[in-house]
């Protein structure tokens, strides 16, 4: 049997479990000349996919309704005609959630399980760790020494920036959301200080305490009042690295925000939004560094494993409720 899942509603706000349908196929998949058979093994969920869901335009289109969402996806080929892949390679690509599915190959990247875990294609090895490597390097332009805040530090990017800034000589401060995080963040992943944004009673003075020479790089993976906070301590010069804003993806209305050009103009400083996909030509280069610090142990990297096909749309809501620490991944 295989199964499906659909998108059956575009969300209103915070995802749920009615916006998904399940459907299930008792055909054979049959594979003709060029093609593949692949049963998904691991399942990515990302909170862009959240942008996905809606109508509203953006860099990638959106899912249409009644068909099949797709991610991030690794696989392992159960039968091949196609003479570049073997029965038994495992790859990964942008596939349907679908616990088997055809392809003719396209697009398909092949891993090696050997070398690293197979699940580490989809965060340290794959999308979210080249977007901390790329985002933090081609616009952050990091220099030993300066003081880089980042925001959603616990999650699959975040926690992998961190960690670069200090490989880099970076003085590093995380911001997440609960105490049992940040801990994480001080101990596993060796950040100087961390800020609970949800027990914070002033972040702005918190901020400000964590970083007394002030804030020379801003990775922001959340938006809304917390980016507002760093603003108010930005240096000369800062860069500001705006990767996501996760905290205004299920707002009804537009965020309410507070105008950042007299901040960027009295700091001459850059605010720059980036897609990782805008550095494709610089994935191989990205890859062997990160490949080579987490062979060498100086960078490493946690999951939140969710087990079962099922559980895959319960796994994309829950990012939203933080209940991730590093990548969000579904074993299947
Ligand atoms: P994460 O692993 O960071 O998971 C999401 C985390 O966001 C949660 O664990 C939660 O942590 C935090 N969060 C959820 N709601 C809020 C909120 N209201 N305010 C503050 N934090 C919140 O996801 P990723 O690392 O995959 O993605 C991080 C960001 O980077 C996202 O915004 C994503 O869209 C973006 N992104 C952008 C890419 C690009 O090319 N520009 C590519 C990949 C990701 P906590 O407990 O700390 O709240």
């Amino acid at each position: 049997m295989i199964k499906t899942i659909l998108l059956k509603n575009r969300p209103e706000g915070k995802p749920s479990l009615s916006d998904f349908e399940f459907v299930n196929e008792e055909s054979d998949l049959n594979i003709k000349e060029g093609e593949l058979l692949l049963e998904t093994t691991y399942v990515s969920v990302d909170p862009y996919l959240r942008g996905r869901m809606s109508a509203a335009k953006s860099y990638v289109p959106s899912f249409e309704l009644n068909k099949p969402i797709q991610s991030g996806v690794i696989a392992k080929i159960i039968a091949s005609k196609n003479k570049n892949f073997d029965v038994g390679d495992f790859v990964s690509g942008m596939l349907a959630w679908k616990t088997k599915q055809v392809s003719n190959g396209d697009g398909l990247l092949k891993v090696d399980g050997s070398k690293a875990p197979l699940s580490t294609y989809l965060g340290v090895l794959g999308m979210t760790g080249l977007t901390a490597y790329l985002g933090l390097e081609q616009i952050g332009k990091p220099k030993a020494g300066e003081t880089l805040v980042v925001s959603g530090a616990a999650g699959a990017v975040g926690s992998v920036v961190g960690q670069i800034g200090k490989i880099l000589g970076l003085t590093v401060i995380g911001i997440a959301g609960t105490d049992e995080k940040i801990e994480m963040l001080k101990n596993k992943f060796g950040f100087d200080a961390g800020i609970n944004y949800n027990t914070s009673k002033d972040m702005t003075a918190d901020i400000a305490k964590a970083a007394p020479n002030g804030v020379d790089i801003y990775f922001d993976n959340v938006g809304g009042p917390i980016s507002d906070a760093v603003l108010f301590n930005i240096n000369r010069f800062a860069r500001m690295i705006i990767c996501g804003a996760i905290s205004v993806y299920n707002n009804k209305e537009l965020p309410k925000s507070i105008s950042v050009q007299p901040f960027l103009v009295k700091n001459s400083a850059l605010m720059q939004g980036f897609i990782v996909s805008n550095y494709a030509d610089k994935f191989p280069e990205a890859m062997k560094q990160l490949s080579t610090w987490l062979a060498d142990g100086k960078l490493t990297y946690t999951e939140t494993i969710v087990n079962g096909f099922d559980n895959i749309p319960q796994a994309f809501i829950d990012l939203f409720e933080g209940k991730n620490k590093g990548k969000m991944i579904v074993k299947i």
